[in-house]
């Protein structure tokens, strides 16, 4: 079996040379997130109905050929994670929940990093497109072997795991992982966090539509110009049916059983580590 490393980078690369050229930035992020939306629903409900609002803020050729090239492999990265995720993974594949072994293991993969770029509630894929992106302008990006894990899809699920404990930031945690891997520059962003508690509950396409993932784009080109980038991030995000309102909603943490709401892709428990540059 393909590590998840490897099934992320193949779905990258399908992204940059089939779709990116193509289509604008935007509408690339939409569909790659229709795709994994879509796979997960297979899983679970199989209700392809509720994909509507998203499908109808992409454009048809675009859906159709994230149909042809990018949905096996999304599910095979779903199918992944959720391995990983389970109880039956090995505790220490490459996926891990204390973050001072994970640095250390960073470490060893990346070497030095110039810079190290925090996103809170970036996930994979965010950092697809992104990455898809970056190929487009000739910059490499390798996903590393390592994941964080984070249980709980919250922040201070890795802030507090810093010396200090509880009152530990975000900031902190770029500035933590930049001193240990001999980065001058760190920088931290909410700004997909933002969206995820302001539009997150409005549904999946509201969220999206919320993303200006060219604007990370830029940002992470830019600072690759600097030298080598960490692109890491706390958590993701999860898609959950809310059976009451029959609609997909985005949320960070999502336990199951407080609501009557069904977890379809918990991408807060895992985020992804990219060497850019
Ligand atoms: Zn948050």
């Amino acid at each position: 079996m393909k590590q998840l490393y490897e099934l992320v980078e193949s779905a990258r690369d399908v992204i940059a040379e089939k779709l990116v050229p193509n289509y604008r930035l935007e509408d690339v992020y939409r569909a790659i997130a229709y795709a994994f939306v879509r796979a997960a629903l297979q899983g679970k409900s199989g209700r392809f109905e509720l994909l509507e609002p998203l499908e109808k803020i992409i454009p048809k050729p675009l859906l159709a050929a994230v149909k042809r090239e990018l949905f096996g492999r999304v599910h095979s990265i779903i199918k992944q994670v959720d391995y990983l995720l389970s109880e039956d993974s090995p505790v220490l594949v490459h996926g891990e929940a204390a973050l001072e072994r994970v640095i250390e293991e960073v470490k060893r993969e990346v070497g030095r990093v110039d810079y190290v770029f925090v996103y809170d509630s970036m996930s994979v894929i965010e950092q697809v497109a992104v990455s898809a992106f970056l190929k487009t302008q000739d910059v490499r990006t390798l996903f590393l072997r390592t994941f964080f894990l984070n249980p709980l899809g919250l922040t201070r699920f890795m802030t507090s795991q810093l010396p200090g404990g509880e009152r530990q930031t975000l900031r902190r945690v770029a500035q933590y992982v930049a001193s240990n891997l001999g980065a001058q520059l760190y920088a931290k962003s909410s700004f997909i966090d933002v969206s995820v508690h302001e539009s997150g509950l409005l549904g999946v396409d509201e969220f999206v539509k919320r993303i200006d993932i060219s604007r990370i784009a830029a940002e992470v080109l830019k600072a690759s110009e600097r030298g080598v980038v960490l692109v890491l991030s706390d958590h993701g995000y999860d898609v959950v049916l809310s059976r009451r309102g029959d609609y997909l909603y985005v949320v960070h943490g999502f336990q199951e059983g407080s609501v009557d709401d069904i977890a379809l892709l918990l991408l807060s428990r895992i985020s992804a580590f990219m060497r850019v540059g």
